[in-house]
Formats: C-alpha cells, structure tokens, sequence
C-alpha cells in the first residue's frame, strides 16, 4: 500500500488489502484509512488524520511525504496507527465539503441529517476509529491536521476539545515543536472529530490549524517543514517529556463565548477580512438579533474563525481569552 494517498484520490480500490512494510503490517480497512501495526509491541496508539476538509491539501501532502518515509523504511514506527483522509470525495474536488461540513457531524450528530456523503463518512469513521481504539493501546493521541481559511495573527495554532482532567505536558510540548504558536482550549463539547475522539476515548486530540489553504502542488511544503520534522520524530520516538526550559513561548486561550447565528437578523459586527486572533476591546458589539446584542465581556477578546455566512443555530465565530500556560 504505498503511494496511499494517490491512490486514494484516484478511488483505488486495491485488490489485496492487507500487507507488510519495513517493521509493520498494514491493512486497508476503507476508502481513505490505513492501519499500521509494528511487528514490536508497542504501548501507544495514535489517530493520524487530514482532508476532513476537502481543500485543505498541504496536510495531505505532509503526510504523504511521512508515509512514504515509513515505506521506504527510514525509520522504526513506535506507535500503532490509524491514517485517516477524512473526506476523499471532497479533496478529488478541492471543495471543503459536498452536502455539509463533516467536522461538525462527529459525536452522533450526523443522525440529524438526512443523508450525503458526509453523515455516511461521520459515521464510517466513527466505527473505525471505535474499533481501532478499543483494542489498541492505552496512550492514545489523535492529531487532526487542518489549514485556515482566512489569515492569523498566529499562523499555526492548534484547537484542543473539551477535557476535564488536565493535558500531559508532553503533549502540549509537542505541539510547539511541531511549530504551533498558540493553543486554544475549548470548554464544552463540539461536533469535531477531535471532540469524539477525546470524548468518546480519552484520546489526548489537538485539531492543528496549519497555515491558509491552497489547492493541490501550490502549497510552500516549507512552511510545514517543522510540522513535519516532529510528526516524523514522534513517530520514530514517541513524546518526550523534556523539562521546561522555561523558553516556551506558545500563547493560550480558553473560549469564552460563542457567536451563534440565530436566524435572518442576526448581523455579525466582525468584517470578513479580519484576522484570527484579532483582539476586540471589552464592551465592543460583536454581534446582534433585534434586541439580543452580544459584546466583548473580559477586557480583551480574540476572534476565532468569524463567518457571518452560517445557517441559523450554527457558529458564526467564537471568543477567547487568553489564559496562563498550563504548563511550566
Ligand atoms: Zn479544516
């Protein structure tokens, strides 16, 4: 099974499904997911996805370059993974999605649909990622890679789901040596794949937002060199914990309120060029309904993902505060 993700654009069907590379067997269990298992035993699994959104390609072609490093036999896998392209249809087309944004369907919510290739892809997924989990090891991770729509303030931050106990530090760290600039911290459930998999697994899951998007062969793949160089390191090694040096210099937000589009009224305050990240002063009106006004509450918020151009009950932006570092 090299060359997977071409021959996942190209709707391969290959005719044999299970195999063995350098130092791991493989095996096709959907359009779009492979399974790697190391000959050694290994204690930690991982969820390795991208293409969830169909034209956000630079991800796809980071981890068709570490696939085929692992194919060439470059190095040892130290974990048990699932490789996922989320929405393969939607990458052939370079369209973020066909029927509706797969990564808001996760956690059952694609039942709420009637039907598209998304409800029947959340749903596929979802049993996947259920049956690789619950008999792969106990340290589990899942990263999520995505790239931004619009321009930011900080060019690559992750969006952490809603957890209750607190993030291992070697995680965190990692996603600053895979070169994220800030970290955002959700605090209540969402539709996301990285939400079920923390919900629903206990998986440490970090959906990386990792530059802004271009078709296919246009990315400036140097741009992601970091991103790669520590997915490739952390394949080979594992997380590794190193003391704080005290040099982090990775910002935090937590989300401290959410902009729902409400209905036909609703007018969003927030231009559509702005950036994420943008800080807005407390008292500022940041979106309105007749007589429902929504403002800045804390003495600065930062804008995440504006977009006016949702349909009723869907998020239309949200709000973040920064935090301490919640480590070091
Ligand atoms: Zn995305």
């Amino acid at each position: 099974m090299d060359d997977f993700v071409q021959k996942t654009l190209a709707d391969f069907v290959p005719a044999q499904t299970e195999g063995e590379g350098p130092g791991f067997d493989w095996k096709w269990l959907a359009q779009g997911v492979l399974r790697l298992t190391p000959h050694s035993q290994v204690e930690q699994s991982l969820v390795l996805s991208a293409g969830i959104h169909g034209n956000e390609t630079a991800p796809v072609e980071i981890l068709s370059q570490v696939l085929d490093a692992l194919w060439r036999g470059d190095m040892d896998l130290c974990w048990d993974v699932l490789v996922v392209l989320g929405n393969p249809k939607a990458l052939q087309t370079g369209k973020r999605y066909q029927a509706c944004d797969l990564n808001r369907l996760f956690g059952g919510r694609w039942k709420t649909i009637d039907q598209g290739i998304e409800r029947e892809r959340a749903a596929q997924l979802e049993q996947v990622v259920s049956d690789f989990f619950s008999g792969s090891p106990p340290t589990r991770w899942h990263l999520d890679m995505h790239t931004a729509i619009r321009g930011s303030l900080h060019s690559r931050f992750g969006v952490l789901p809603a957890r209750n106990a607190a993030w291992p530090s070697a995680f965190l760290q990692w996603q600053e040596e895979a070169g994220l600039e800030a970290l955002v911290f959700h605090q209540t459930p969402g539709g996301t794949f990285t939400h079920f998999t923390a919900q629903y697994f206990d998986a440490l899951s970090c959906t990386m937002e990792l530059g802004k998007a271009m078709p296919f062969g246009q990315n400036d793949l140097n741009a992601f060199s970091a991103t790669r160089f520590a997915l490739t390191q952390l394949l080979a090694n594992g997380p590794v914990s190193v003391q704080d040096s005290g040099k982090s210099v990775l910002r935090c937000y937590k989300v401290c309120q959410q902009l729902t589009r409400t209905g036909d009224d609703f007018i969003l305050h927030i231009p559509d060029d702005t950036l994420n990240f943008t800080p807005f002063r407390q008292g500022t009106l940041l979106a309105e309904d007749g007589n429902h006004k929504q403002v800045v509450q804390q003495d600065t918020e930062y804008v995440l993902f504006p977009n006016r151009l949702v349909a009723p009950g869907l998020r239309a932006g949200l709000m973040l505060a920064e935090i301490p570092h919640p480590y070091g």
